[in-house]
């Protein structure tokens, strides 16, 4: 991945794909201190950019440290690596981390980096496979109790576990794996967000001890606006066995139908299938007014 063609954006300055290197003695390496973002550009527009730079910020603050660009500027650099890159639909990954000045757990005054790259990222998930709806494993570990660790950041450090879960579960043939929380209840795929229908109405987790993605609340909000109910609440594994539709909602994933997950089978029904072309229609330019309506 590391000899792609084109330019990262690194510290203000645009380098060569190739040359885009950080020090092994890097802070964010190792201990963690990163956060990033991901995000889609379609019809060469990022679908909500600023509320995706707002997180990225907010994701470094709760790490203790300051990204030395204001939110503006994020994102015109953004915009402007994308369009360097010359892709009109893409992948956009700004990450920010503490540098290597001082090596040691405490490292308070090591400046603070971020690069921004862009490539081509068609599908999260396999297209066929989406389309008859993705296998999950259940997960091994859960996500943390926010008293354990900063779980609304997006912090590189959260992602252990998910890297974990999500290759024990390709390893048996899964596409992702459900992870529970701390308590036990159901919480989210290993990098997107998860939704059930039961008797034609939506029910989601409530997102306190993850992400409250941006894709799930614009699927919630895409819900609404058809009149569907949308239920945020507290869900227990053994209630899977009630819902009829499941399906994960994530920048990468975007909505994506869910058959099976351990023991519990969805059928890819109606209402995924409309939150998907929903979504195929909000995040697109020459369509979003239509997904409005
Ligand atoms: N949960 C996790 C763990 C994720 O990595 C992501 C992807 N950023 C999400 C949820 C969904 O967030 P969003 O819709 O903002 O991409």
């Amino acid at each position: 991945f590391d000899q792609l063609d084109g330019e990262i954006w690194l510290n203000g300055r645009f380098v060569p794909w190739a040359d885009a290197k950080v020090h092994v003695l890097t802070h964010g390496l190792h201990y963690a201190s990163s956060v990033f973002e991901g995000e889609r550009a379609y019809g060469g527009v990022i679908f909500k950019l600023t509320e995706h730079t707002e997180r990225l910020v907010e994701s470094g603050r709760i790490l203790g440290f300051e990204i030395p660009y204001t939110v503006a500027e994020i994102d015109a650099a953004c915009n402007e690596t994308l369009a360097r890159q010359g892709f009109s639909d893409a992948y956009i990954r700004p990450v920010a981390w503490r540098g290597s000045e001082m090596m040691g757990v405490s490292a308070q005054h090591n400046r603070i980096n971020l690069a921004i790259a862009v490539w081509d990222w068609p599908s999260y998930f396999d297209p066929a496979e989406k389309l008859k709806g993705i296998r999950l494993d259940m997960a091994r570990y859960r996500r943390p109790d926010p008293a354990t660790a900063p779980s609304k950041s997006k912090a590189a450090g959260l992602y252990m576990i998910c890297t974990l879960c999500k290759h024990e579960a390709e390893a048996k043939g899964y596409a992702d794996a459900l992870m529970l929380d701390w308590r036990g209840r159901v919480a989210e795929a290993t990098g997107a967000n998860i939704f059930f229908v039961r008797d034609g109405e939506l029910h989601t987790p409530v997102p306190d001890a993850f992400l409250d993605g941006i894709t799930r609340r614009t699927v919630i909000d895409l819900a609404r606006a058809r009149g569907l109910t949308v239920n945020e609440r507290v869900i227990m594994p053994e209630e899977m066995e009630s819902f009829e539709q499941c399906f994960l909602t994530g920048t990468a994933a975007e909505v994506t139908p869910v058959s099976e997950i351990g023991p519990y089978r969805f059928a890819v029904g109606e209402i995924a299938t409309t939150m998907m072309n929903d979504y195929a229609r909000a995040v697109r330019p020459e369509t979003a007014s239509i997904a409005a309506e």
